[in-house]
């Protein structure tokens, strides 16, 4: 037996991998990847994979990127993990001063955990003991907008919209109200979404009008709503919600977690409306894709609701283990150095012109490909079944995923998510990358739709 093929049945005898029905696994073995450089997997049977999905999203600067290798190792021999409560660490201190300047100003307060639900979590109980404890005990419910993606632990998955995930477990989740998302593909308005006032904007007034009251605060994706299909909406949508929400005394969380460092063209989404929201939760790229770190952003004002004595018994009373890990943060501090020293933002607006005009050229015809929308390197197919109809594939849900698992035959990892198929590539990527990503998934799609 190939090594290959002795590892995946090795792994299938005692691994449960994440969000996979794992018979399906019997046709699709597990890929054993041996080692990866910039944007590419090399597989145990000599395999090349160009990863065109930055492994879920969070590989920002290439697999192995030598000045991140290089920042982790050298941290490694000096501090690899200290407890976080009472004592701390430069590479902590570093990484927040250095957030401090490039994140929408006035997020000046930094509480870390290890992982995006987690900082999802963190951010839902802060904004409910900020408004507990400024005397607006009655916010106790939160808002959310459909086809919203935060996580999957049980607070994150309440403020999600997402039945592929949410819906079994919905006896176990908070009772929070969902807001009508903005879909720009179907506008219900009948605009699109470079000359719209935002007219969905007026679910979200509905909403804020019956139950701000009893809401502490309202959890948004900026601007791509991720999961939901890479769903791009105008900036226009958040100034109004950061309004709406000053008007109310209700707080607005921004999940950055996918959107953040770049994949939008701006450091962060937020930032394309210029607006800075209560809470922002930070995490995938925020160490590269190296490590599992998150960051939750806060503002003065709210940190100093929390702040008095120890027996007033105000302090935010959360911990997680492996909080501040001073690996991640050198990894960290190692992205926001190379992004300023290789100017990866400025080149990336460069890239992502030629990537996305080069999926237009080659998909914009396709009788099947509805729309190909894109902010940043950030781009998203919407498999239909007709054009002008826009209907989906439904009843065949899983074209995406075929059309991922062709790709994988000719060695392009993309993802599907539903009638999606997206590249979110990292910032550096060479353009000739970028094209053989473009003509590998071509040849999957037509393999597969004609
Ligand atoms: N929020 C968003 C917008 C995400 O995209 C994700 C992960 N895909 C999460 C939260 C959850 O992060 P994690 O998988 O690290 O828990």
């Amino acid at each position: 037996m190939d090594k290959m093929e002795d590892l995946a049945r090795r792994d299938l005898a005692h691994i449960w991998h994440p969000c996979s029905q794992m018979k399906d696994y019997e046709t699709l073995r597990p890929i054993v990847v041996d080692h990866a450089e910039g944007p590419y997997l090399y597989a145990a049977d000599g395999t090349k994979y160009l990863d065109i999905i930055s492994s879920w999203w969070c590989n920002l600067l290439g697999h192995c990127n030598p000045k991140i290798n290089a920042a982790i190792k050298k941290q490694l021999d000096e501090l690899e993990h200290v407890i976080f409560v009472n004592f701390t660490h430069e590479p902590a201190i570093k990484l927040c001063e250095e957030l401090a300047q490039v994140l929408p100003p006035g997020l000046t307060k930094f509480n870390f955990a290890d992982n995006g639900s987690a900082s999802v979590e963190i951010a839902l109980k802060i904004a409910f003991q900020y408004q507990l404890q400024t005397g607006h005990g009655e916010k106790q419910r939160f808002m959310c907008l459909s086809e919203g993606y935060h996580g999957e632990t049980i607070g994150a998955l309440s403020v999600g919209s997402m039945d592929l995930f949410a819906q079994m477990y919905k006896p176990m989740m908070m009772n929070n109200i969902h807001v009508q998302a903005p879909d720009c593909y179907r506008c219900p308005f009948n605009k699109n979404r470079e000359h719209c006032q935002c007219e969905c904007f007026k679910f979200a007034e509905e909403a804020f009008a019956q139950h701000a009251r009893e809401t502490a605060a309202i959890i948004v994706e900026p601007i791509v709503q991720g999961c939901a299909g890479m769903r791009i909406y105008p900036p226009l949508y958040l100034k109004k919600l950061r309004a709406l929400c000053d008007a109310y005394g209700v707080l607005l969380i921004a999940d950055e977690i996918a959107t953040g460092f770049g994949r939008t063209g701006k450091m962060f989404a937020c930032q394309h409306a210029g607006v800075t929201p209560d809470i922002m939760c930070i995490s995938k790229a925020l160490t590269g894709g190296y490590l599992p770190m998150s960051i939750v952003c806060t503002t003065d004002k709210i940190y100093d609701a929390f702040y008095d004595d120890y027996n007033k018994g105000k302090a935010f009373m959360h911990s997680h283990t492996y909080a501040g890990n001073p690996i991640g943060c050198a990894a960290a501090l190692a992205v926001l150095q190379i992004m300023k020293e290789e100017n990866i933002l400025a080149n990336a607006a460069v890239k992502a012109k030629y990537f996305n005009a080069a999926l237009n050229e080659a998909f914009g015809q396709h009788k099947n490909i509805g729309e190909i929308r894109h902010i940043g390197l950030i781009n998203a197919m919407e498999l239909v079944t007709d054009k002008n109809k826009k209907t989906g594939f439904d009843g065949q849900l899983r074209i995406g995923y075929e059309i991922y698992k062709k790709a994988l035959t000719h060695g392009l990892l993309l993802r599907p998510l539903g009638n999606v198929i997206y590249f979110n590539p990292p910032l550096n990527i060479a353009d000739e990358d970028l094209a053989k990503a473009v003509a590998l998934a071509k040849q999957s799609v037509d393999e597969i739709l004609g």
